[in-house]
């Protein structure tokens, strides 16, 4: 979501005439693009700010230095008063403010602009796009779950959707330009509900796999509580609609759940399970879990690890509760010690890795077709591309023969607990 509003932001700076560098040193402007989700998030943005500090010392020419997102919106002109480097703040509805607030700036006046917005959906901008394979495209904003432990709605306001035809009109548009696959994003986005004509997320998903059938659809997240048979039957139904689900859990227990303000049992959630898995064949699912929420029991953080193993995701985020200023959670004592946190942590990492490990050694064998993105990490003869299901997949490019934006059916012939191996075959 972060990189959509970092390509949003650089549209509004283009059209005033700036331009984006990928070279600090040579920065008029510095904008560093926030998340509050949880601490160690900022925490490395306060570090980054520091560093920019001690650089400044030895220069004569300061850059101006600007704080957007969350942070700026929860913090707000208190970022200034603890961070002298900082000189613009702006939150996550007022980045149209940009231009002006840079330019005031640079006459020596701060400022500050988080006000929060309940219609502003930046539907008119059409975000500035560096890479030509996948794109990120968000259909709405802010979130009004108010899960107890979140800052979300918070710092980035009421839920608000964009124009299911303005949607359509820049994924069309995606598809010309070259892009191959696009991720329809939102904190919640099978909420979505164009405010016109009252069609919901599996009517927007369905328009928009229409589009072509070489254009892969992709999106993330959904909420348990919204997850409509109507969208598992799009899934299901639509080839190029990618077939992996991530649907966040947070906690196997119910009692935990429900202080987390998360509006389902384990039952329902399962129920779901039950549902996608049966009709959809080959689903990956995936997750996010919070460990050692306050007054979580080892029988409840039990809970989880037997969730864990009954669904069998392919991949899961995994958490150290973080307690958030302003959240309901935070009233609570955060009553798990750090050591016993890092401890269930670790048993939900080990086990959750055991388990995608041993789905991915399943896929062994198996032709998958991969969409390719770019040469490997470790061997530029290698290339990487994903699945359907969103793994990574590595093959060998010797040649270039297969470039970013192909199509390859590759043949799996290792896999570890993070990516399969094969040899593209030729069909
Ligand atoms: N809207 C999405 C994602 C929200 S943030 C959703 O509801 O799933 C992504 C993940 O961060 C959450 O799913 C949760 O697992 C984690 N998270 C949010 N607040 C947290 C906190 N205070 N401490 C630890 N993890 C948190
Ligand atoms: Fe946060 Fe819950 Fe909204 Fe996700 S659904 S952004 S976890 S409040």
């Amino acid at each position: 979501m972060n990189f959509n509003d970092t390509e949003i932001v650089s549209s509004i700076m283009k059209d005033s005439g700036w331009e984006v560098t990928q070279n600090v040193d040579e920065a008029d402007a510095i904008l560093l693009n926030t998340c509050s989700v949880r601490e160690n998030a900022e925490t490395r943005i306060f570090n980054r700010l520091k560093h920019f500090e001690n650089k400044f010392k030895k220069r004569k020419d300061k850059s101006i230095v600007g704080v957007i997102g969350c942070m700026a919106e929860r913090l707000h002109e208190h970022l200034l008063n603890l961070q002298h480097t900082v000189s613009v703040v702006i939150g996550p509805d007022e980045y149209r403010k940009l231009p002006q607030m840079l330019e005031q700036a640079s006459s020596g006046n701060k400022g500050v602009a988080v006000k929060l917005s309940k219609v502003e959906t930046y539907d008119d901008i059409a975000p500035l796009r560096t890479e030509g394979v996948s794109a990120w495209l968000s259909i709405m904003r802010g979130c009004n779950n108010f899960c107890a432990y979140c800052v979300v709605p918070y710092t980035r306001g009421r839920e608000r959707s964009r124009p299911l035809l303005s949607i359509v009109q820049e994924v069309k548009g995606l598809h010309e330009k070259g892009f191959k696959e696009i991720t329809l994003l939102g904190q919640n986005v099978n909420s979505y509900k164009d405010e016109g004509s009252k069609a919901t997320f599996d009517a927007l998903i369905s328009e928009v796999a229409e589009i072509s059938k070489s254009l892969r659809v992709r999106f993330t997240t959904s909420h348990p509580r919204d997850m409509s048979d109507r969208l598992i039957e799009a899934v299901a139904k639509y080839d190029n609609i990618c077939k992996h689900i991530h649907l966040p859990v947070q906690s196997g227990s119910n009692r935990i759940l429900k202080k987390m303000n998360r509006r389902y049992t384990i039952e329902h959630y399962l129920g779901i399970i039950e549902k996608i898995k049966s009709s959809i064949p080959n689903i990956a699912l995936t997750t996010d879990i919070i460990a050692g929420y306050p007054d979580e029991t080892i029988e409840d953080h039990q809970a989880t690890l037997d969730l864990i193993k009954e669904v069998q995701y392919a991949g899961a985020f995994m958490f150290k509760y973080s307690p958030r200023e302003g959240t309901k959670a935070f009233a609570e004592e955060d009553n798990v010690t750090e050591e016993v946190k890092i401890e269930r942590l670790n048993e939900i990492i080990q086990l959750q890795n055991s388990i995608a490990k041993e789905l991915n050694s399943l896929d062994k064998g198996s032709t998958l077709e991969v969409l390719v993105e770019q040469p490997s990490k470790r061997n530029p003869n290698e290339w990487m591309g994903r699945t359907s299901t969103n793994k990574i997949t590595v093959f060998p490019n010797e040649h270039k023969k297969y470039s970013a934006g192909d199509y390859v059916n590759v043949k799996i012939k290792r896999t570890t607990s993070a990516t399969l191996y094969g040899e593209v075959v030729e069909q």
